[in-house]
């Protein structure tokens, strides 16, 4: 393409039902099949920015569950790389799935259990765990990883929000707490859905 001409599109992922992919992290959820273990939309869009893709990085989504993390990071551009940690092999093949249906086969899945997984895998510059985050896994982290990487930590138990309450203590970074709520019926009014809370824990090593 010539500096002077427009850019062109030159793919567009339309699903079953015609639907056109969005370009914007935070996809509706029906994108990607599930068993329900699922970052929802919203908290996937909070979780997208922390980690703040730029050209040329690569992700380790820990704890891939439907692998909606990995395959929105991968979608994001076309030079990004990541790496899926996964123990339950019924959801590493569905993650291979998903990420094939939306055209990012280049989504590397290691099935096994953090910390444990990690040794192998070539260093990220950004990782995220959405599961698996126990005080093992922190150590990991916060000890084994290159200096100057993204690491961002999502928890919905008191049991994982303590962890990254303690983990900013020591380490620093950033704590953001998501409380949201969904409209639904209630009789033949309306009421909030809420959500269980999210406590997100950003930081560089
Ligand atoms: N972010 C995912 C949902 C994560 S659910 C998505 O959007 O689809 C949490 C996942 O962590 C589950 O699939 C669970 O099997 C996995 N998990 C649990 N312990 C783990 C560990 N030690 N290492 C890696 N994954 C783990």
């Amino acid at each position: 393409v010539g500096s002077h001409e427009a850019p062109v599109c030159v793919g567009v992922e339309v699903d079953g039902a015609g639907r056109v992919l969005p370009l914007a992290s935070g996809r509706a959820d029906d994108w990607f099949d599930s068993d329900g273990q699922i970052t929802k939309r919203p908290v996937r869009a909070l979780t997208l920015s922390a980690l703040a893709p730029r050209p040329f990085e690569h992700l380790w989504d820990i704890g891939g569950g439907s692998g909606s993390i990995a395959i929105e990071w991968l979608l994001s551009d076309a030079s990004l790389t990541a790496t899926t940690i996964e123990p339950r092999p019924d959801r590493a093949a569905r993650i291979t799935a998903n990420a094939a249906r939306l055209g990012v086969e280049r989504l590397r899945v290691v099935p096994g259990a953090a910390p444990a997984a990690l040794e192998e895998l070539e260093p990220p510059q950004a990782v995220f765990v959405g599961g698996g985050l126990d005080a093992d896994l922190l150590k990991w982290l916060t000890t084994r990883l290159p200096r100057g990487t993204r690491i961002v930590a999502n928890a919905v138990t008191l049991e994982a929000e303590n962890l990254l309450i303690s983990a900013q203590a020591a380490h620093g970074g950033d704590l953001l707490r998501v409380q949201l709520a969904e409209t639904r019926p209630l009789g033949r009014k309306r009421g909030w859905q809420t959500a269980f809370p999210i406590l997100q824990w950003s930081t560089v090593s």
